[in-house]
């Protein structure tokens, strides 16, 4: 019995953890849209087109959409596949950063507040990567949310590995500040050489809370990676000529696939890096 709920206990949870983000990917979706266009993020969804105010069966995540063949119940205007598309990938990153967090992740294994501070930090990544992607715009508001969500986690790991002293945890607080300095540096650089063409505050601010959660090194190797993708990805638009030169490629994406992958894969990037550079 002991045996049997070990193995089918992580298929519910999993199974549990994808529904929960569908569900959370059609509120994140509202969340990247509302705060994007500066409008309130009360009140109730509503078409775009025809302005009529949705109910609660036209936002079902995904059945909706497929039951209503991807259009508006009363005007018939499509709804982009984007919204059901974001809310699967939802889902699928909500179990991939779980099993990611609790199986992989060897410092916080027995820290199950961790885990869930990981989850929220990668909702909030997930807000900025559609607002950026759709508006290019990385919102405040997750900004905000993103750096108490750093601090919370900084906070959390000093006292569970140094206990309760104030010292060590403003220690430990005042050099993770002067990581995020230190990581932002070189993007602050050049957004202020290119006067902001080359570069939105946006990403700044995000590179901040980047070096604040991964540390210096980790954090120049997420900017790192942040780069070679975006080169490439720049690149091939180029050479494909969907992107004109003055076409802007947003940066944010790039900038939260490098934290992802340096908070939940970090070894696996270093030795990854290593084989390449042969060190
Ligand atoms: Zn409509």
């Amino acid at each position: 019995m002991i045996e049997l709920l070990a193995t089918e206990t992580p298929v519910i949870m999993y199974s549990f953890l994808f529904f929960i983000g569908l569900f959370f990917g059609s509120f994140l979706n509202v969340l990247a849209d509302r705060l994007s266009k500066r409008k309130t993020i009360l009140g109730r969804s509503m078409c775009d087109s025809c302005k009529h105010v949705l109910s609660w069966n036209d936002l079902i995540p995904i059945v909706s959409y497929l039951m209503l063949h991807g259009k508006c119940r009363y005007c018939k205007a499509p709804f982009s596949i984007q919204y059901p598309l974001a809310e699967i990938f939802t889902g699928v990153i909500f179990v991939l950063t779980w099993y990611l967090s609790t199986e992989r992740l060897i410092i916080s294994a027995d820290l199950f507040g961790i885990h869930i501070i990981h989850i929220a930090i990668v909702a909030v990544l997930i807000v900025m990567f559609l607002s950026d992607i759709r508006y290019q715009i990385i919102p405040d508001e997750m900004q905000i949310a993103l750096l108490m969500l750093g601090i919370l986690k900084v906070v959390s790991l000093s006292l569970f590995l140094k206990g309760t002293s104030l010292i060590g945890l403003s220690q430990d607080l005042g050099m993770h500040i002067l990581y995020g300095v230190g990581v932002m540096s070189p993007l602050l650089l050049v957004f202020l050489i290119t006067k902001g063409r080359g570069m939105g505050f946006g990403d700044v601010k995000l590179a901040f809370v980047m070096g604040l959660i991964l540390g210096l090194l980790s954090g120049f190797l997420a900017l790192y990676i942040s780069f070679v993708v975006g080169g490439m990805v720049g690149g091939v638009l180029l050479l494909t000529k969907k992107g004109k030169r003055k076409t802007k490629i947003a940066f944010g994406p790039f900038l939260i696939l490098g934290l992802y992958l340096m908070m939940f894969i970090e070894e696996d990037i270093i030795l990854f890096v290593s084989r390449i550079y042969g060190f």
